[in-house]
């Protein structure tokens, strides 16, 4: 078994970890410090809440620790990338816990506040900045912070800058950095884009990988049920009445969308808080406080804003709509089953949805059933049983149009209200099993922990 001391870090970093109550390192932990430490690039290609940050931080401070700790004015020893402002905020927090024993600068430069404080924090020269991409390159570009003495730059969530559009910023960053450099690449999955970013920015990077890159976390238990989207917001509030559920994530596509749930699930006396790009950071850094605290019980979020949230306690992910990008779908369920618990990620899926499932189980490689169609059959079954006891002389097809268009209405509601009831029977802790066993079909979508 490996410990934190084999692993060459620094008294006041190991002092630290030990205060924060680690044991030992996660596997993520235990390839990439020793490769930061030897000053190598890396490429780390880990799930979600698999000690990642950690990871890179206890490095960035032991080569700190080591120096001689002094930037020049406006310039910096030390640059994380991220995609999001929360996740910037919740790096500089990992910073503070592990790196309380040592003496460290850092300024958070993100956008959605306001320039003036984090310039003038760059003017002394800074150990670690952590930056998203746009905010960085508007102060480089008005000479608030350069980038000519920075040794070490780290791309957190590296996949997710790809799929916001950030490549031609990171570009430009990684241009106005020195040469001579370590450079680190974080990433949940490991597309072709990155592949290509790895080849054009890293000097034979080490690659490590604690798990294959598309497979979601072992300890979700995964379940796909069959609504259609008029009944979604329904369905949703009924599967959120339980209370089984302790802290849930619904994620949907659009702010607008996120804003809409939110109300319609407040209407129904459940306690939703929405966070997206459009709230303000302080909106934002509210919503997630009370959400980590437990005053608020469902976070509805759009996957820009809850990328990277760490928060531990989640006990269920429920997309509301399926995301349009399959790792997508790995980054949100792996908001749930952190740091070593397991959890519950319920999809719900729409007709027009199934090429997105058949792409997410193309890329997990799991086969994850899909409820309602055995309501479909049952409907299709009950439908007909009605249709033998209500025989008229008539068979349906011998009936004029109009009256043909009554027993599909009845079909419709009657679906809907079985559909409702099976979602509130569900067993939320093990909803695989529960649905499972009231549709009497075989569990093929849970992964044993
Ligand atoms: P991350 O993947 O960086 O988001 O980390 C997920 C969670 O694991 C965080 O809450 C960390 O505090 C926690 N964590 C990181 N390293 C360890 C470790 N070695 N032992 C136990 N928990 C850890």
């Amino acid at each position: 078994m490996k410990y934190f001391k084999d692993l060459g870090l620094a008294e006041p970093v190991l002092r630290a970890v030990t205060a924060t109550g680690y044991t030992t390192p996660t596997p993520i932990q235990i390839d990439v410090i020793p490769a930061m430490t030897a000053q190598k690039d890396v490429i780390g290609i880990a799930q979600t809440g698999t000690g990642k940050t950690a990871s890179f931080v206890l490095p960035i401070l032991n080569r700190i620790a080591a120096g001689k700790n002094s930037q020049q004015k406006f310039t910096c020893g030390t640059l994380i990338l991220t995609p999001t402002r929360e996740l910037a905020s919740q790096i500089a927090d990992a910073i503070k816990t592990y790196g309380k024993y040592m003496t460290v600068s850092t300024v958070v430069i993100v956008g959605g506040v306001k320039p003036g404080p984090q310039i003038k924090a760059c003017s002394n020269g800074v150990d670690i900045i952590i930056a998203t991409p746009g905010r960085l390159l508007d102060l480089m570009s008005s000479g608030a912070i350069r980038l000519d003495q920075t040794y070490q730059v780290i791309a957190d969530e590296a996949d997710q800058m790809m799929d916001m559009g950030f490549l031609p910023s990171i570009r430009k960053i990684m241009q106005s950095l020195p040469t001579k450099r370590q450079t680190v690449l974080m990433s949940a999955t490991m597309p072709t884009q990155i592949r290509k970013l790895a080849k054009e920015f890293m000097h034979n990077p080490t690659e490590v990988s604690v798990a294959s890159a598309a497979k979601p976390i072992e300890l979700i238990t995964q379940v796909v049920e069959r609504v259609e989207k008029e009944h979604k917001k329904q369905v949703l509030t009924d599967i959120l009445a339980n209370n089984k559920i302790t802290r849930a994530v619904v994620f949907v596509r659009t702010k607008h969308g996120a804003n809409k749930i939110t109300t319609h699930l407040t209407k129904a006396g459940l306690d939703a808080l929405a966070i997206h790009g459009n709230k303000s950071q302080g909106q934002r850094d509210k919503t997630i406080a009370s959400f980590k605290a437990g005053k608020t019980r469902i976070l509805v979020a759009t996957d820009i804003a809850a990328r990277g949230i760490d928060i531990s306690d989640v006990s269920h992910v429920i997309n509301f709509e399926l995301p349009n990008v399959a790792e997508t779908y790995v980054h949100r369920i792996g908001r749930t089953a952190r740091a070593g618990r397991s959890g519950v990620a319920i999809s719900l899926c729409d007709s027009s949805e199934l090429k997105l499932l058949r792409d997410i189980e193309k890329l997990t490689g799991q086969n994850l059933s899909v409820t309602m169609q055995d309501n479909e059959r049952l409907d299709q079954r009950e439908t007909s049983e009605r249709r033998q006891k209500n025989s008229s002389p008539k068979t349906r097809n011998d009936r004029p149009q109009n009256a043909q268009s009554k027993p599909d209405r009845v079909k419709t509601s009657r679906k809907f209200k079985r559909h409702r009831n099976q979602a509130r029977k569900i067993d939320v802790d093990k909803p695989d099993q529960g649905l499972m066993r009231m549709l009497g079909k075989n569990n093929n979508n849970s992964v044993s922990p």
